[in-house]
């Protein structure tokens, strides 16, 4: 839903101001589904509005359930025709996690992600972004009715579906505002995060406009050499950039960090990986405020891509128990939606 363009037509239409206010609660913390559903207005302006304004920027295609039922992904269709994927995951039984795309495709061209192979193909508006968390509103609460429970809601926010979103900053900013905006989405700032392949002037704008915001990097590989061949981004930001880059969002925010480590066997699980993991967290200091997540390998196609292939479950358990000998804590993620390509890195059109 466009504010700015349902606060134009309340105005050309010479509409009172509280309108807005009474079509924001309908939308945003009722779920209504459409225009017609808003009784508190006339009948003739629910028709004109449905005429003329649109609730959600695309078209559902598809929506594909794993049959555990924690993770759920929605092909979505924009109004360009253009596809985008977005997923919804339950790390725990009721607590939901709306994980957002931002670009249609992705620039950064990561060796191990479906849609760094797409290429890019455009920037997400910022309502194209914040629609999807109200479509999965929106789903939950029909699940809810079909199911006869009570809807459950969706608790967090992920920027780490399709694109890199400080590649289209100016509309994930304005998405962002509009999430924590208590008349709009109202989610807390600390409930939203936002994940970065490694552009080190995004982190410091990030931290500037937005310090309570959580930060996620995907770092995967501890060598420059390595991260070279597999992640571009670091040609331009490597480790050195990086680590200097996270030092700034220490001083600026004082807030812990995840960074991100898929585990892909025999190029980055070795002993020499770890310590040189290890390493490099201790080069950039406040290793308190550095939290390092582990995630084995989603295979991106069949058969694998590029030879890639998770690090075994033994080998990513040596890898932790590599990490803490050094003195660093990490935890194995455990990844969600591997079966419906809904799991990190698997998202394409
Ligand atoms: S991992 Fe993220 S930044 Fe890299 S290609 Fe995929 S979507 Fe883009």
């Amino acid at each position: 839903m466009d504010i700015k363009k349902l606060e134009n037509f309340l105005q050309e239409n010479n509409l009172p101001k509280f309108r807005l206010g009474q079509i924001q609660k309908a939308i945003f913390t009722d779920g209504a589904f459409s225009f017609s559903e808003i009784t508190t207005l006339s009948k003739e302006l629910r028709e004109k509005m449905e005429s003329q304004l649109r609730l959600l920027s695309f078209e559902t295609e598809k929506v594909l359930v794993a049959k555990d039922g924690q993770s759920i992904k929605a092909l979505l269709k924009l109004h360009d025709g253009d596809l985008i994927e977005t997923v919804l995951i339950a790390p725990k039984p009721g607590i939901w996690s709306a994980c957002i795309s931002c670009q249609v495709g992705c620039a950064m061209g990561c060796r191990f992600c479906a849609t760094g192979k797409m290429g890019f193909k455009r920037d997400l508006t910022a309502e194209e972004i914040t629609d999807q968390v109200l479509f999965w509103r929106q789903y939950l609460k029909l699940k809810a009715k079909s199911e006869k429970l009570k809807a459950e809601e969706v608790s967090t926010i992920v920027y780490m579906g399709m694109g890199e979103p400080f590649n289209n900053w100016d509309n994930v900013s304005e998405s962002i505002k509009n999430l924590t905006d208590e008349k709009l989405f109202g989610f807390g700032s600390r409930s939203i995060s936002v994940s970065t392949s490694g552009i080190a002037s995004g982190i410091e704008r990030m931290a500037n406009e937005f310090p309570q915001i959580n930060l996620a990097i995907s770092l995967h590989f501890a060598s420059d050499k390595k991260r070279d061949l597999y992640m571009p981004v670091n040609k331009k930001d490597n480790l050195e950039s990086l680590k200097n880059a996270l030092k700034g969002y220490f001083t600026i925010t004082n807030r812990k960090v995840f960074l991100e480590y898929i585990m892909l066997d025999g190029i980055n699980d070795t002993a020499l990986d770890a310590k040189m993991l290890a390493d490099f967290i201790y080069s950039i200091g406040s290793t308190h405020l550095l939290h390092m997540n582990l995630i084995r390998y989603n295979m991106t196609s069949d058969p694998p891509a590029g030879g890639l292939q998770p690090s075994s479950k033994t080998r990513t358990q040596i890898f932790k128990q590599e990490l803490e000998k050094h003195q660093v804590h990490a935890t194995i993620r455990k990844s969600l939606g591997e079966e419906i390509k809904a799991a990190c890195g698997q998202l394409a059109s």
